[in-house]
Order: C-alpha cells, then structure tokens, then sequence
C-alpha cells in the first residue's frame, strides 16, 4: 500500500488565554497519519500571528523550546501536509499565513482544488504574485481580495466558495475568528468538540479532540461555515449546504482515517469491519488463519474471520518505530522498507493456509513481496483478499492516487494481478458492497468507477501538482 493522504487541519479557540500551541501539537501528533511531509502551527497574540513550520514529523518539528516559545493565545491552527499539489518544499508548509489591508490570516487546508489553474493563472495576469506552488494560497488570494469589498471574512469565506471549486476542509484563522469550512460536496471530513474548560476545537478527524480531551460535538456539514469567536459564541452560515450532492471520500473508510475515528456517524473501525464481512461472503475460501495486514487490514481482517469461521491470527508484526512506508522518496527505497516494517511470526503461519487481508493494491509490488514473506515464513496457501475494489483511476480531491499508467489493475485482470504477486487466490471488494462502509450516506468513488462529482480542468487531470502560470510558461518553452 503506498498512497498518499492529503493533510490533516486542527483548530482552538478560547475564552482565555491559554497553551494553545501545546494543545495544537498534541492535535497534530493524533492527526500525523495524514501528512508527515511537513506540518506548523500558527497562534494568534492579540492580532500578531506567531508560527512554526518546517519539512519533518510533529515530534521532529517542535522541540519543548518551540512550544515554550510561543505565546499563551486564544485562538491557534495546525496543520500536518503531505503535498498533493504543490512541491515538497519549506514554502508550501502550513497553516499559510497572508497579510492583507484588513488584516491577517492564517489558512489550514485538506482536499485539492480542482479549478485551481485557471483561478490562478487569472490572479497571475491581475498582478498576484505567488510565493508557493500550493492551491492553499490561491485560495487565500481569494478570500482576501473578496474580504476588500465585504462586511466581514465570513462574508468573504462565502463569496470564495462560490468561486473555487473540489475539496476543501479548512480551518481559517483571522485577528478575531476561527472559521472552520467544508466544501459543499463535504469530500474531506472536519468536525469540532469542546474541552471541559471551554475551548472549542476543530479537527480533520474525532481522534484528534479526543486526544486534547475535547468531547466531540458533530461534523461540520457539507457547505457549512462555522464561524467560532473568543467570546465563545458559534454561529453557523448555511447558504451553501445542500447545493451540490454529498460526495465523502469512501476511501478515507477504507482506508485514511484511524479506526478510532468517527466520520459523518461512521465509526471507522465497524467500518471497516463490515467490509471484512462483505469480502468474506464475496470471496470465501478454505483455510486455517486468517491474516491482517497492519495497520489499516486490521479492522477488515477481523471481519472476515468473524464470517467465514476461520481463526483471526496476529501474523506481522509493524515496527512502530519507522515512519509509513511512502515517505520514501524513491520506489526502490519504498520497497526495502517493507521488510524492515514488517516481519512475519513465522510459529503462526509455518504449515498453514492463509488469508491475507490488506486495503488495497495499488501498482502490486507491496502485494508481492507481503505474499513471498508469508511463504518464507512457511504459509503452504496464501490467498489475498483487498477490502477495497480495485483501483482504476486517479483521485483529484486531496488523494495521491497515481495516473491510470501505475495502477496494477488498469492494465491487469484479477487472475493477471494474483499471478504477478504470485498468491493462490485473489478477491477485491465487489465495488456494490462499498455501500456496507457508508450505508446511510452518499460517497464518492471516483477512483474505482471514474465518476467524478465535479468537472476537472484538463490541465488539473494532466498535472495535478499545481505550477505557477509563469513556471509553467518557462517548462512550455523548454
Ligand atoms: Fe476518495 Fe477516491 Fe473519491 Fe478521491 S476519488 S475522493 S480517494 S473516493
């Protein structure tokens, strides 16, 4: 498995002033399985914004020196990235701070933009000059040009949205408000909770408010702003909920959000669990163990031995101590990791026939080598079972889901894939049965059936790591 989770946002807001920067931190610590590219945290001193951003892990980025170094605040946003849009450099970290004549900001952002190229190549030509590659600042540009001729940023918030259009999950932070937005296709998840001392807080996903010890409230609805003030008081803008269809990321289920995490209603782990019971029955199998590959087979692992009967066994063992396999840079250096992220419990599988569970394939290689430890360890079968469909397309909403030209099974039947990573049998989630892992909600699906809810430039489809107009003029000419 090497795919890519977009980011993750966190925001506080208090009455008082407080440790803002330390509760940040713990936020973003519980939010590091979507972004370990990069993260920050910025914190608001009575309009004076103080950040701290850097290339690395929360635990790398911030020393005790750092936290203790910022101001007791208000109001703080957070963000961990891993760059779907725009290079991996220190320009693009966030939150993305921007000045402007009626103030500051500080923007946290998950999910991409799908018209970002023309919205930026039409603020290049009116004179904007971009200091990142990441649509985060196009939509920056935006709600501060629209904040000159409104009332208030929420009002400017709301005029942005009817111009940028795909996912977004954002925290915004002005000189006296946190907004915290979601796109009206509700995409990405977002939702916020409160401490016992008053502080509201805002996360990408609940495991994050239970980590600061915030007692999730709801999700932030699709279209929704919400609109928190250091009076305490919340006020939410609806004029955008319910004009466009909902469109959640089914693979944020499958796959991208912690098990003990709950989206949109949906507990994560049952979730996945169902979609074990769903394989099971779709493609079941003889055999004496079944296997989970950690950490997102788990849940699904478990379903299946619960159907078919056959004994769940702990098989591999993660090294907790490295970081996910894809922040290599390179595939080669992808593939090593994986023996030294995982190991077999060889006493479990010797002479066994075993059902391996992961989420998904994406280009095969992992499949393969995951199917050659089970055999060295002495599985004498070794059937593969994906709790996802296959992949087929690529993801434009904040995923780092490849082009069609590296996904295995574009190109590959079932029988084709199961022969090239070498397992006895082969069985995907029939892409009907995704439904058990969102049953009362809509879901986007794009990357296993092509339907995408929004139009897509041609330009975002053929790169969709974002680049100046100017850059990509000089590239043109080369
Ligand atoms: Fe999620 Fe796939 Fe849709 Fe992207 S295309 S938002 S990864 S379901």
């Amino acid at each position: 498995m090497s795919i890519h989770e977009a980011c993750g946002v966190f925001g506080a807001i208090s009455p008082q002033r407080k440790d803002l920067a330390r509760l940040t931190y713990y936020g973003l610590y519980a939010l590091q399985h979507r972004g370990q590219e990069s993260c920050g945290i910025v914190v608001d001193d009575d309009g004076l914004f103080y950040s701290h951003k850097d290339l690395g892990l929360v635990g790398d980025v911030f020393s005790k020196e750092d936290l203790d170094r910022m101001p007791a605040s208000t109001m703080a946003v957070g963000h961990v990235r891993y760059s779907t849009t725009g290079e991996k450099v220190r320009a693009n970290c966030q939150p993305i701070e921007v000045n402007h004549q009626k103030g500051k900001l500080a923007l946290a952002h998950n999910g991409n933009l799908t018209n970002d190229d023309k919205l930026r190549d039409k603020l290049e030509l009116n004179g904007a000059i971009f200091h990142t590659t990441s649509d985060t600042e196009t939509i920056a540009y935006i709600i501060t040009g629209e904040r000159l001729k409104t009332g208030s940023i929420e009002d400017a918030v709301s005029q942005a949205m009817d111009v940028i259009e795909g996912a977004y999950s954002m925290v915004v932070m002005s000189a006296a408000k946190i907004m915290a937005i979601r796109d009206p296709y509700g995409f990405r998840p977002l939702c916020y909770g409160k401490t016992a001392d008053g502080t509201y807080v805002i996360a990408s996903e609940s495991c994050a408010l239970q980590a600061v010890g915030a007692e999730f409230i709801r999700d932030i609805l699709p279209g929704e702003i919400l609109v928190f003030s250091t009076d305490g008081s919340i006020t939410s803008r609806r004029e955008h909920c319910g004009t466009k269809p909902r469109q959640s990321c089914i693979f944020e289920q499958i796959y991208f959000a912690r098990p003990d995490s709950i989206i949109d209603g949906i507990p994560i782990h049952q979730a996945r669990v169902n979609a074990g019971r769903a394989l099971a029955k779709a493609h079941p199998v003889e055999a004496d163990a079944v296997i989970g590959v950690p950490d997102s087979g788990l849940n699904a692992a478990i379903g299946y031995a619960q159907e078919s009967g056959i004994p769940y066994s702990i098989g591999m063992i993660k090294n907790k101590y490295i970081a996910r396999t894809f922040i290599s840079p390179s595939q080669r250096e992808r593939d090593n990791q994986v023996h030294i992220k995982l190991n077999p419990i060889s006493s479990i599988i010797k002479g066994k026939r075993v059902v391996l569970v992961d989420d998904s394939i994406v280009r095969g290689t992992t499949s393969r080598r995951l199917v050659t430890m089970m055999r060295d360890a002495g599985a004498t079968e070794v059937h593969m079972r994906v709790s996802a469909p296959p992949f087929l397309h690529p993801c434009y909403y904040g995923v780092d889901i490849d082009s069609e030209d590296n996904l295995i099974a574009a190109h590959h039947s079932v029988d084709e894939i199961c022969e090239m990573i070498g397992a006895d049998s082969l069985g995907f989630l029939p892409i009907e049965d995704l439904k058990v892992l969102s049953p009362a909600l809509d879901y986007c699906a794009g990357c296993f059936d092509g339907r995408y809810a929004t139009a897509v430039s041609p330009n975002h489809r053929k790169n969709r790591f974002s680049t100046p107009l100017s850059q990509r003029e000089k590239k043109s000419k080369k």
